[in-house]
């Protein structure tokens, strides 16, 4: 397997330690770690690692790898996968693509819509994959088409299809590999304005100087997490090297060289206490992959 894929120009680690590849720095090592530059590879990827064992990466910025890595292949899009275009009011961009990228893209050719992507870190796949968005304004709305590498098989899956809800999108078990944005040329519309509050939002109450991997759970219906947290005087408990904030309750932050182990101790007892003060059942927003 090694052999075919570098010579179809994929980068491929052995023992890579997941640390590296995540807005968390937690994590031990994965087996294999591949980088797939192009359409061919992936397709070949898919074809040999057959039933083995793989995980799609974007860019770490919503995951929380566990102590002792991953046994199998952690797959990152590279490459063609992360060019972008743009046709008209349209932008077409590949799953590897950086949000935060698209979005200046969309800011030079004066196309709106993507707003709520501001402050967003990762790739266009997770982003898609996730739904990622600000309250009730969610990446989906500006989405025209994704295409998806699902068994071996390429679809193209339009919005309408696809099953978007509050950070979830139905593409489970696939690779994102193309996304269309259908958006707005309109050059009165304070796009700039728009972006730069949510940014000095995000600075004001968020622990930007620390890793983390944002939301650790999702809001329930009608109240937020990280107040809920607050008033069960959560915020600022440590396990080992990992706190919870004391800016935002609904984020864990890793203080220098915690564990995952820390970080799922910290997680258990928040879901413990919430549970028990106010019958709420927390559920995961970042994903745990062990
Ligand atoms: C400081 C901070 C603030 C954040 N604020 C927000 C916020 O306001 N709103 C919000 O929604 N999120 C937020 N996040 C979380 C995170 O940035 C987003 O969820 C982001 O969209 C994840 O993208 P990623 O590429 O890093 O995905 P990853 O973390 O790499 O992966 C997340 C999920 O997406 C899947 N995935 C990744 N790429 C693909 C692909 N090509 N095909 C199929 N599946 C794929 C992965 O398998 C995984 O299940 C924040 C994170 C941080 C660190």
């Amino acid at each position: 397997m090694i052999e075919t894929l570098s010579s179809l120009g994929c980068k491929v680690l052995k023992s890579e330690p997941l640390s590296m590849h995540c807005s968390f720095k937690i994590g031990g090592p994965a087996d294999f770690f591949i980088e797939i530059p192009n359409e061919l590879a992936l397709s070949e990827f898919l074809r040999v690692i057959s039933a083995g064992r793989f995980y799609i990466l974007g860019g770490g910025t919503n995951v929380l790898f566990s102590d002792e890595g991953y046994r199998g292949t952690i797959v990152r899009l590279t490459g063609s996968f992360k060019e972008i275009s743009v046709s008209e009011d349209e932008i077409l961009c590949g799953g590897g693509a950086m949000l935060s990228d698209v979005l200046k893209t969309a800011c030079k050719n004066s196309l709106t819509g993507l707003e709520c992507a501001a402050g967003i870190s990762g790739t266009v796949g997770g982003a898609v994959y996730g739904n990622a968005g600000r309250g009730d304004k969610w990446i989906s709305a500006a989405v025209k088409s994704v295409e998806v590498y699902k068994n071996l098989k390429k679809e193209l899956i339009s919005r309408e299809k696809a099953v978007f809800d509050y950070r979830k999108s139905g593409f489970e078990n696939c690779i994102i590999s193309k996304v269309v944005f259908s958006l707005k040329k309109d050059v009165k519309k304070d796009s700039l304005g728009e972006i730069s509050k949510n940014m000095q939002k995000r600075l004001e109450t968020q622990p930007l100087n620390m890793p983390n991997a944002g939301s650790i759970f999702k809001n329930p219906d009608g109240f937020s997490v990280g107040k809920l947290i607050e008033e069960a005087s959560l915020k600022g408990i440590c396990a080992g090297k990992a706190q919870i904030s004391e800016l935002h309750g609904n984020f864990i932050v890793n203080a220098g060289g915690a564990f995952a182990e820390d970080v799922l101790s910290l997680i258990n007892l928040i879901k413990e206490k919430i549970k028990e003060k106010f019958g709420i059942s927390l559920e995961m927003e970042i994903k745990i992959i062990k």
